[in-house]
């Protein structure tokens, strides 16, 4: 068995004998664990970056990528940094078998995996009762939903239970089903896109059960209810809704089934994709809603806005002699004030009116065809926005934890929040996007460093300073006060008469002219200037450079929806709506936060929360643009390690020692090497490695001893004893 494992890689090991445990005992008494079963390095790479011996080479890095993506693992460390990518098929390796063999195991005994993270974060949180969380980032498609839900599931399985810790658990896997629903869509990248952000706490009681939870939802892709590019779709819901819903059911919210009837779901003609069943789906969305405590009245009211925003999309104008709008779709009008349980003919007035209140009067003038289809957009925008916070908010109240005072939880908090975006044509959604990644990036790099630092004080080893790239200036070039992008675009926002994109610009580019990471077309040397529009501004991002076109800042940051919409809504009798318009709206004298800004908060207040707690990262790769199996696309893949700062990562990591163990673990593994340590080692354990050490060989300069670790500059040092065991 020794033998086998010394020279089969675990998968292959296990088709000859079965592994029940990671940790067995050979003939001669040594422990094996996994890991000796895994470090058959030649044929599958090596499964931490940080034993790469090139370690500064992207070529060797990528080369150690696909080697291992070849074999089907998809997971590799760097440090405790996992790296994961995409299979884009079923692997077997989720099963709940596989979930035990990560219980309680060291990092290092068993395959990377992210049930090793999940397991390692939840021992931490329960032994040092430290918050924890999980940064799950790239781009997408790269797999990050994906990985969340996993390790909600590994929790569910693995974590103790008990009949009310059930339900929890329940609740937090089936919150996902609804938030997927609303919140996801098929996009160019990936069938099941999710276009917001979003952060989940899971609290767990002083057993170690979890006992409650909590979601925190940034920025949704609202542009997508009313307009989507071609091989797109609306949110899943529709679709969920048209194709599985009952007769009876549709009759109701006065829906036909062919999604071809909706002006809001033939944008991307492609109502029906094959990788999506969206008849089955929505059983599972039906099933999950009454899990996490939807009555049956509840479920209708919330179809009846789904409804309502279908029929609002085939609300259409014609001009009459004046050129004012006038509804020409009665019926939908109809449908509409049933749905929103408003008065008919006030929300046909309020779609062909706009109503400004100046220095307490009311004045009302009539809107022309365009206006008028930017209000009902606005509208649908606004009511399917709102609606899908409320339904945050409501699978809040299904998972809040019940404080029995004298019990305290700790959290482990699950980051799975879009990744950095360059397309053909950037807009004010990219931006902010991208400005999260880049708060993202220097949490990273601060809590990274810091870590590394920490380790060694704690160790007591001299910390070596290291090189990296800090990305506080593109941070505070977007959100300094006064002189920020985001400043000037809400200076611009609020600005009465005749601001406008291009004005914005201009501002932009006397403030921040003199910019490292800025430039436009007026800025740049001739050479630079034809790559870019008149109506851009270009960003050089820690990741790369992204060009912004700024078509639409104003009316997206501004995200307005004229007063008597909002008025009419607030009168709505559905109950869901009338929670969502809140009268006190109407008459706040202060401007409502614009986009940026609210985004730019909810931010700040996420990087408190992450600050807070101790981090763990899965940085997730796709391996192709055609979602297939197999196929490793090496230049999409290098852009991916460039902006995901693997790299950097590795060098921090590098820059002092490649390799630390703890003296227990590393004498059990070696203790076979030196006749002093073999078989037991009846002192401290930080002596028996000295020894051990000095038996091999090591030079002064190869290692350092720590208080509780042992630090090995160079892999070729630890090749050489793993190669010495094999002897
Ligand atoms: P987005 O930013 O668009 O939301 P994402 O990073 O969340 O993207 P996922 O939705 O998690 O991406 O993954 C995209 C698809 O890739 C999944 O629907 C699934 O088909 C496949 N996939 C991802 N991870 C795995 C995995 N570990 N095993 C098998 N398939 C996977
Ligand atoms: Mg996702």
């Amino acid at each position: 068995i020794y033998l086998l494992c010394r020279n089969f890689p675990c998968r292959q090991l296990s088709h000859l004998v079965h592994i029940s445990s990671p940790c067995f005992t050979g003939a001669n008494g040594i422990r094996l664990t996994m890991e000796s079963a895994l470090t058959a390095r030649d044929r599958v790479g090596v499964q931490d970056f940080v034993l790469l011996e090139n370690f500064t080479s992207e070529a060797a890095f990528i080369e150690n990528l696909r080697k291992r993506f070849k074999e089907n693992l998809i997971y590799t460390y760097i440090g405790s940094v996992l790296v994961s990518v995409n299979p884009y098929k079923e692997l077997e390796i989720y099963s709940k078998q596989n979930m035990e063999r990560y219980r309680g195991v060291s990092f290092y005994e068993v395959s990377p995996h992210l049930y090793a993270i999940a397991d390692n974060s939840y021992r931490s949180l329960r032994t040092e009762r430290k918050d924890q969380c999980i940064l799950i980032s790239g781009e997408s498609g790269a797999g990050k939903t994906e990985a969340t839900k996993k390790i909600l599931q590994y929790y569910a399985v693995t974590c103790p239970a008990s009949q009310q810790v059930e339900t929890v658990k329940d609740r937090l896997l089936q919150s996902n089903p609804v938030l997927e629903a609303f919140g996801n869509a098929k996009t160019l990248r990936n069938d099941n896109s999710s276009r917001f952000g979003k952060y989940m706490d899971v609290q767990f009681d002083y057993r170690g059960a979890p006992v409650g939870g909590h979601i925190l939802n940034y920025l949704l892709e609202k542009s997508r209810v009313v307009h989507q590019n071609h091989g797109e779709r609306n949110f899943h819901i529709f679709y969920q809704l048209l194709e599985g819903g009952e007769e009876d059911l549709l009759r109701r919210l006065g829906l036909e089934k062919n999604p071809q009837q909706y002006h809001y779901l033939v944008k991307g003609h492609c109502a029906r994709v094959s990788s999506i069943n969206d008849k089955n789906d929505w059983k599972i969305v039906r099933r999950a809603l009454s899990v996490i405590s939807f009555k049956d009245n509840e479920v209708e009211d919330l179809l009846s806005i789904v409804a309502s925003v279908l029929h609002l999309g085939n609300v259409q104008f014609a001009a009459d002699e004046q050129g004012n709008a006038q509804v020409t779709t009665e019926n939908q009008i109809k449908y509409l004030a049933r749905l929103l349980a408003v008065e008919g003919s006030v929300l046909r007035d309020a779609l062909i009116h706009k109503k400004i209140i100046a220095k307490g009067e009311e004045l009302i003038s009539p809107l022309n065809l365009e206006q008028a289809a930017y209000a009902r957009d606005a509208l649908a925008k606004a009511i399917y926005g709102r609606t899908f916070s409320w339904l945050v908010n409501k699978v809040n109240k299904s998972l809040a934890y019940e404080f029995p005072g004298w019990r305290s939880t700790t959290v482990l908090g699950l980051l799975d929040i879009y990744g950095f975006e360059v397309f053909q044509h950037n807009s004010f959604e990219q931006f902010c996007i991208n400005y999260c990644n880049e708060k993202l990036q220097q949490l990273f790099i601060e809590l990274t460093l810091k870590s590394e630092q920490e380790e060694y004080e704690a160790e007591g080893i001299a910390w070596e300073p290291v090189q990296y790239f800090n990305n506080k200036i593109i941070c505070d070039l977007v959100e300094e006060k006064f002189k920020g992008i985001i400043s000037i675009l809400d200076e611009e926002c609020l600005r009465p008469g005749d601001a406008t994109d291009t004005t914005f610009l201009e501002k932009l580019e006397e403030t921040v002219k003199n910019h490292p990471h800025f430039l436009t077309h007026k800025l740049a040397d001739q050479k630079t200037r034809k790559s870019l529009g008149r109506e851009e501004f270009r960003l050089l991002h820690y990741a790369g450079e992204v060009t912004y076109s700024v078509a639409g800042f104003l009316d997206k940051n501004n995200d307005l929806l004229f007063r008597n919409l909002k008025e009419t809504m607030c009168n709505s009798e559905n109950p869901i709506i009338n929670q969502c318009f809140d009268r006190t709206e109407l008459t706040d004298k202060k401007r409502p936060e614009t986009a940026a800004t609210q985004f730019k908060n909810s931010l700040s207040k996420l990087m408190e929360i992450l600050m807070s707690k101790e981090p763990s990262y899965i940085r997730c790769i796709k391996p192709n643009d055609a979602k297939q199996a197999d196929r490793f696309d090496e230049v999409l893949i290098r852009h991916q390690v460039k902006y995901l700062g693997l790299m950097e990562n590795l060098r921090v990591r590098r820059a002092g020692f490649a390799y630390r163990r703890k003296y227990e673990v590393f004498l059990q593994r070696y203790k076979s090497l030196c006749p002093e340590t073999w078989p037991t080692w009846d002192g401290r354990p930080h002596d028996g490695v000295a020894v051990l050490v000095k038996h091999l060989g090591y030079k002064q300069e190869e290692y350092k001893m720590g208080r509780t670790k042992i630090f090995i500059r160079f892999p070729k040092t630890l090749f050489a004893t793993e190669d010495a065991l094999e002897v």
